[in-house]
């Protein structure tokens, strides 16, 4: 068939394989191909081959561990404490709700057209004077709203790199931010972030791969919760300025302090200019707000928001109508109170129970704010056992080689404290404690 048609043996061996997996083939060994009995021509058409529709660059496989996380925290009466979530029951929603209801301009639509793709001038205004007031030097210019921070960083990503470019991450980071690095065919450095940042090895970085981006979370880093001194984000900005690094700082849990409030970020401390900081009020308020920012110079904002009118033209106006009234009223002060004062009573609940259920096997240091517990499980235990053995027992977390971009974590994970109730907390931490008993009889 190959010398009939006049191509390869490889080409024609191809194209039978697919439409065998398309049944519309089979083959009996030693017998030869036919044409599959597709039956009247009322049957179903075969299944479209979705795969192998998708462009190479997507389809990639979901790491095993994460499938295993995904099932494990959907089995019933599973206790999550994986998701980096608010607890929704301290959602304020009946303030939302009243400004839904008691807006004219809602209610016959005349607001709820196109905003401009930099987002919704008002909050716009709003948002660059709550920065101005913690020390960014800013105007509303150098602002965009995005549909979460993750969507900022996507734009981040989309706009300064290509295949083959160096960025630097903390070591572990952020767990969105390896996937979406390693999506644009990046090539990642880590920098370990478990103490003082490393300026030896920065710099060599630096010096020897000229990375695109050095991607950063000063303030109750996730996982890990560290905050970075002042000092050492002033050396960090010195190394910045000197090598001309792009630094994105991420801060989303900066305002969830439970002890004294943390330094100032890095963009308010930058006077090189080459910082862009993402924010969002998933974490102050509720995910589902879909509501963030950038903050970046107004060229770089201009080049963001021709890139985001691919995506989505602009982020939810009635999202950013009704944060824009909650801002404007004053009330997320109180909200943020509120949430401090609730979430550091279940961080130091969640710490004594950690003790009393599961020492000697596993360590962790008390985060002063942000939203988990990084936990280190002794030599002998591994991770994934013990997510193995929690799925059984119904409770789930995130394994810490989900946070590394070099299969590092083994012995690692991350608890959220704040998602749920004390007595689900206690719960889930008695059923963690059970699945280390497990695995210290085994
Ligand atoms: N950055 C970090 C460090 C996060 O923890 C998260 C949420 N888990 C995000 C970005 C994304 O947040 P969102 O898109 O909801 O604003």
């Amino acid at each position: 068939l190959s010398a009939l048609l006049g191509v390869s043996r490889t080409t024609t061996i191809n194209a039978y394989r697919q439409l065998e997996e398309q049944g519309l083939i089979c083959t009996r060994v030693g017998s030869g191909t036919y044409v599959a009995d597709l039956g009247p021509i009322t049957k179903t058409p075969p299944a479209v081959p979705w795969s192998q529709l998708f462009a190479p660059s997507v389809n990639i496989q979901l790491p095993s561990i994460l499938r295993e996380l995904i099932y494990s925290a959907a089995a019933k009466d599973s206790i999550s404490l994986a998701a980096g979530m608010p607890d929704p029951s301290l959602y304020p929603l009946n303030d939302f709700a009243q400004f839904f209801t008691s807006q004219s301009s809602f209610l016959d639509g005349a607001d709820l057209g196109h905003t401009p793709t930099e987002g919704y001038t008002p909050i716009r205004n709003i948002l660059s004077t709550m920065l101005t007031e913690k020390g960014y030097g800013i105007t509303p210019e150098n602002t965009m709203i995005v549909s979460g921070s993750q969507q900022g960083l996507y734009l981040i990503a989309k706009v300064f790199l290509q295949p083959g470019d160096y960025v630097i991450v903390e070591s572990p980071t952020y767990l969105g931010a390896i996937q979406l690095f390693s999506n644009s065919s990046a090539r990642i450095l880590s920098l370990p972030s478990s103490g003082p940042l490393p300026f030896d090895l920065l710099e060599d970085y630096l010096i020897r791969y000229r990375p695109k981006l050095f991607y950063v979370m000063p303030t109750f880093q996730n996982p890990n919760g560290r905050v970075m001194p002042l000092e050492e984000r002033r050396e960090l900005l010195r190394l910045a300025a000197k090598h001309r690094l792009v630094i994105v700082e991420d801060d989303p849990y900066g305002e969830l302090f439970y002890e004294e409030k943390p330094p100032l970020p890095l963009k308010a401390l930058d006077s090189y200019g080459g910082v862009i900081a993402l924010g969002t009020f998933s974490k102050m308020l509720f995910p589902g707000l879909r509501t963030g920012w950038v903050v970046a110079p107004e060229p770089v904002i201009n080049r963001f928001a021709l890139e985001k009118q691919y995506i989505d033209l602009h982020s939810s106006n009635l999202s950013q109508r009704l944060l824009y009234d909650y801002l404007h009223q004053g009330l997320l002060d109180n909200h943020l109170a509120l949430v401090r004062t609730e979430y550091k009573k279940r961080r130091d609940f969640v710490a004594g129970a950690l003790k009393r259920y599961c020492s000697p096997h596993l360590t962790f240091s008390i985060p002063a704010g942000g939203f988990y517990f990084w936990c280190s499980l002794t030599q002998d235990i591994l991770t994934r056992q013990l997510l193995h053995e929690a799925s059984k027992t119904g409770v789930s977390f995130v394994p810490g080689e989900a946070f590394y971009a070099d299969a590092s974590g083994a012995h690692e994970f991350r608890l959220c404290f704040v998602t749920q109730p004390e007595e689900r907390l206690l719960e889930g931490i008695k059923r963690l404690s059970k699945a280390l008993q497990v695995l210290q009889t085994a």
